[in-house]
């Protein structure tokens, strides 16, 4: 947290640093998931595969999973603080089910989990609740059918901010074998932008650097605020804080600048760490250049 306050970040987290996994974070605290029980499964839509834990029987959050990292972390900031909890598509698609039998079902008996935590953290002074969605590029009817339900479930009764990271995933080898297979434009945003532009989530991200999203899809996420990923995981070149700029500039085409929130296009997990602090530092000296700009007018 100090090194993305040294960077210049307004809006920090703890980086994840209190789990081994993203997903399973949550998880291992979660009565009816068993860790003995690791099955290896194929997710997102078989992409890759992930040794995954058993649901085996009803599912209860007995006790807080993250209040006391959270504790920790505000604690040790004074910064606006956010904080990730993956999605309930997304945990769903990474867990193994002999219990319940049907994605929506389990999806949304794990937002009603995530809800208890989300309020806890909140109360416990969580500026951004995001939910991490990664699924939500692959299961396109899901999302219609399901998804956004399970969403809203989550974030029930929340007052602080509530965020959706959707993604193409970070820069390892299944899924750089993967956007090969998207095409020249990657435009599955087209059809979930519109339907989380008419949901009660507060703000949505997407990634505009060295990615083949087109831009003009963010004129689809009406009234929300936009996490615009500046800065590309999937290489460990350092953007300029021109370049930040540049690409902050051509959301600024679409999208009023009030409604924009730049940050990193994902997670930079696998990241060098000098790489990684190399590439916050030009995320914020690239924003700062675009507010000096507005501010002068
Ligand atoms: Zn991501």
């Amino acid at each position: 947290m100090r090194e993305q306050e040294i960077a210049g970040i307004d809006i920090v987290s703890n980086g994840e640093q209190f789990r081994q996994h993203f997903v399973h974070g949550f998880l291992e605290h979660i009565e009816g998931v068993d860790f003995a029980k690791r099955i290896r499964i194929g997710i997102r839509d078989n992409r890759y595969e992930a040794e995954c834990p058993t649901v085996i029987g009803p599912i209860a959050r007995l006790r807080p999973v993250h209040a006391d990292e959270v504790r920790f972390t505000r604690a040790h900031t004074d910064r606006k603080l956010k904080f990730t909890i993956p999605g309930p598509m997304t945990i769903v698609d990474t867990i193994a089910d002999e219990y319940y039998g049907e994605r929506p079902r389990l999806a949304m008996e794990f937002a009603r989990l995530i809800n208890e935590e989300a309020r806890e953290l909140e109360a416990l002074g969580i500026d951004v609740i995001q939910l991490d969605e990664p699924a939500f590029n692959v299961y396109l009817d899901d999302v219609e059918n399901w998804g956004i339900d399970a969403l809203h479930r989550a974030v029930e009764g929340l007052r602080c901010k509530t965020a959706v990271h959707i993604c193409y995933g970070y820069g390892i080898k299944e899924n750089i074998e993967w956007k090969k297979t998207l095409g020249d434009e990657w435009r599955q945003y087209e059809r979930t932008f519109p339907l989380l532009a008419k949901s009660r989530i507060d703000q949505v991200s997407l990634e505009c650097a060295g990615s083949r999203v087109p831009i003009p899809l963010l004129e689809l996420l009406e009234g929300k605020e936009i996490m615009v990923g500046v800065i590309d995981v999937a290489t460990t070149e350092v953007e300029s804080a021109d370049e930040v700029a540049e690409t902050i500039r051509k959301a600024m085409a679409y999208v009023p600048a009030e409604r924009i929130i730049p940050c990193t296009n994902c997670g930079m997990v696998p990241l060098p760490r000098t790489v990684a602090r190399a590439k916050l530092r030009a995320l914020a000296d690239g924003a700062a250049l675009v507010r000096v700009k507005l501010e002068r007018g």
